[in-house]
């Protein structure tokens, strides 16, 4: 059988502040099933970014498992989790993150380079994934030269360009108005339908929440 997408177990994480402590999340358990899209919505400061940082290996947890993809990446050093990240994760933020001097082409090239791709191989793949978001006539341009909705639909692209098993997103919606996030979303459903890719969003958006195979609350440290 395939591993899940994702699995936490036992996730724990506190911060120091002063002389009291901060329990952020408190034996976290979460499976994300291959191909599954998750939401998780919560209050804000109830943890949701913290989660994302520590899901992606940029934050550490104080206790707890997590596999991406079948592959522990707690126990793994800097160099395992920059490659588990490489390998198996795509992100979306909520600001696009593109590379501003790059195209929207080699921004979407950039996760097969660094995997190891060559430019010809990692350039057919990202125009084959614009032109599939709706984006064939705006290859060449820079990220200044492109509207929000469609740097957000370059960034899925980015996103899914080195085929991983999970996207992490935190609120890829969140700067964009009903038309542009909808546009988004369809394609977040299309594409992971498409392509067997799980997405584990944080949305504020409670419009886009019946379109998710689970929804998840972030209440006290866990997620119910
Ligand atoms: P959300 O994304 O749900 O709004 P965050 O994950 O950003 O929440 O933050 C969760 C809580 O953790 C907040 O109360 C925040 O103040 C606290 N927090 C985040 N980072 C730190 C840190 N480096 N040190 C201390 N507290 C932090
Ligand atoms: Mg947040």
């Amino acid at each position: 059988m395939n591993s899940p997408a994702l699995e936490v177990q036992r996730l724990h994480k506190r911060y120091q502040q002063g002389s009291t402590e901060l329990v952020i999340l408190r034996d976290l358990e979460l499976t994300v099933a291959s191909g599954e899209r998750v939401a998780i919505v919560g209050r804000s400061g109830s943890g949701k970014s913290t989660l994302l940082h520590i899901l992606a290996g940029l934050d550490s947890a104080d206790e707890g498992r997590i596999e991406v993809d079948g592959q522990d990446m707690v126990g793994a050093d800097a160099n395992g989790r920059a490659a588990l990240r490489r390998h198996h994760m795509g992100f979306v933020y909520q600001h696009h993150h593109l590379l501003p001097e790059f195209t929207a082409l080699e921004n979407v090239a950039m996760p097969l380079r660094l995997q190891g791709s060559s430019t010809a191989t990692a350039h057919a793949a990202a125009q084959a994934l614009l032109v599939d978001v709706g984006l064939e006539s705006r290859v060449d341009h820079l990220p200044h030269a492109l509207s929000g909705g469609e740097r957000q639909r370059v960034a899925v692209a980015r996103a899914l360009a080195g085929h991983p098993a999970i996207v992490l997103a935190d609120e890829p919606t969140g700067n964009l108005d009903r038309e542009n996030a909808e546009q988004v979303m369809d394609l977040v459903d299309r594409l992971s339908a498409e392509h067997d890719i799980a997405f584990l969003v944080v949305t504020h958006d409670d419009t886009m929440l019946s379109r998710f195979n689970r929804v998840l609350q972030l209440v006290d440290g866990r997620l119910c």
